[in-house]
């Protein structure tokens, strides 16, 4: 029997909430499949860890993390915590340490949903975010403190090998899923050093791909198009924070928050890869067990598809839309008023009656 190490980081507000279900399907799938087991092992490194011991892991942490065959995350962020030092001291160290250079993010709208955009048109496509360096880069600083000259400088930072590998990446998955183009989001008409090096080393691969279309625009333009025709991308690869923003505007188009996953991918699988929801821990609704927790659910099957159970992760898909279309067990953001654990429980129970097939 296959046995699966996974490595739970519920975090801050609503993530140990919809984390709770995720990990309520995986368990309930085990049940079904004998082939394998998941042994979980839960980490409080969270804001009230950090309240605690003044950081927000411990000094190993990411060794201890390393052993693991894949992390699921919660979300993080505590209004008694600055936001930077929580995504800086716990997230973005276990994206960049362990070469998660891909953040895969799904935007498609399921099945017994409508879009926000009230149209009728298939949306399905993915954003393919550049996930360990660009924007989200660490150096900088504020100088010249004193009233009028003050002044930050926040250092972009982007290498051959990053944006090639991401921009490889994004017409292989095109080319292993019947996806016809890549659309490249950019913005090197104003940022002329990084944008304009980010375009030639992206046209380079897709010359090297031509049997995939390729399109470019500026982001702007493209945040725009999202909203007026998101029927005609397919795939979408962006910069780190490019990539971020277009996914919660994906996620909009596609039913809010709750509804996107993500997967932070470590394509050689020499480091645990790492999936969480698109969301973030949502101060606003925590402790009201009302959260959706379908976009975690739906991270925790994006795992089952990378440790080689694509299978699984569409009948966890499948147990998603039913619940959806029979429209009876929904949380209140997608107009319902059942609870996050009831809708764990739906999903679950669809899981043991379509596990007949398994
Ligand atoms: P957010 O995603 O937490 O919330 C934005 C809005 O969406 C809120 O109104 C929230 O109630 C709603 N929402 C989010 N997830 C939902 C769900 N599953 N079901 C129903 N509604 C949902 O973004 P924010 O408010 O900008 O940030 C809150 C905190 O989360 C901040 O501390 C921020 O730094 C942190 N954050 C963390 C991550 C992460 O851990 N990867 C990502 C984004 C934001
Ligand atoms: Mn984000």
């Amino acid at each position: 029997m296959r046995e699966y190490k996974i490595a739970v980081l519920p975090g801050d507000g609503i993530g140990p909430e919809v984390t709770r279900e995720a990990v309520k399907v995986l368990e309930r799938i085990a049940e079904m499949d004998s082939s394998f087991r998941f042994k979980t092992k839960n980490f409080n490194w969270n804001s009230e860890y950090y309240l605690e011991h003044g950081k927000m892991m411990p000094e190993d942490g990411l060794e201890q993390l390393k052993e693991f065959d894949a992390i699921l995350f919660g979300a993080i962020g505590d209004p008694r915590v600055p936001d930077p030092v929580s995504i800086w001291e716990l997230i973005l160290p276990i994206r960049k340490n362990f070469q998660q250079f891909i953040n895969f993010r799904p935007v498609k709208l399921l099945q017994g949903l409508e879009s926000t955009l009230k149209k009728e048109v298939p949306i399905d496509f993915v954003i393919v975010r550049e996930n360990s360096e660009g924007e989200y880069t660490e150096s900088g600083g504020a100088m010249f403190h004193g009233e009028t000259r003050e002044m930050a400088l926040q250092n972009m930072v982007m290498t051959r090998q990053g944006v090639e590998q991401i921009a490889r990446f994004a017409y292989d998955y095109a080319r292993a899923n019947g996806r016809e183009k890549v659309t490249n989001a950019t913005k090197s008409n104003v940022m002329l050093h990084t944008m304009t090096f980010w375009d030639r080393l992206v046209e380079e691969v897709a010359a090297e791909n031509k049997d995939i279309d390729y399109e470019r625009y500026y982001i702007d333009a493209l945040a725009a198009y999202f909203v007026q025709r998101p029927e005609t991308f397919d795939v979408v690869l962006a910069s780190n924070l490019f990539g971020d923003i277009l996914s919660d505007l994906g996620s909009a188009i596609v039913g809010g928050l709750g509804l996107a996953p993500s997967g932070n991918i470590n394509p050689l699988g020499e480091f645990p890869s790492m999936f969480e929801a698109v969301h973030g821990s949502a101060p606003d609704i925590a402790g009201k067990g009302i959260a959706n927790p379908i976009a975690q659910i739906w991270s925790a099957a994006l795992m089952l598809e990378h440790l080689g159970r694509k299978d699984l992760h569409d009948l966890v898909l499948q147990a998603i839309e039913e619940v959806l279309v029979e429209k009876k067990v929904l949380t209140p953001d997608i107009g319902g008023n059942a609870t996050t654990a009831d809708v764990g429980d739906a999903i679950s129970d669809k899981l043991e009656r379509i596990g007949g097939l398994l």
